[in-house]
């Protein structure tokens, strides 16, 4: 399966971080399984990993935490 931005390489398997900051709120989630583009360098994260990212995202804003750097 091609890139679908570029279109130019395959993704291959690989790790990136997550950032999102929402507010007064960020989080950084390091080794996220994702595929990686080594044309133009994109990181397609699967439906399940964004899922849980957007939990780990919800859990720390209700622990009251601002500002969270975690691994998957
Ligand atoms: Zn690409």
């Amino acid at each position: 399966m091609k890139c679908l931005i570029c279109r130019q390489a395959d993704p291959m398997e690989g790790f990136t971080s997550i950032y999102f900051k929402r507010e007064e709120f960020q989080i950084l989630i390091r080794s996220v399984p994702a595929k990686i583009c080594p044309h133009c360098g994109e990181a397609i994260v699967d439906e399940e990993a964004a899922i849980q990212l957007l939990n780990r995202a919800e859990e720390a804003v209700n622990q009251g935490m601002m500002d969270v750097v975690c691994e998957y």
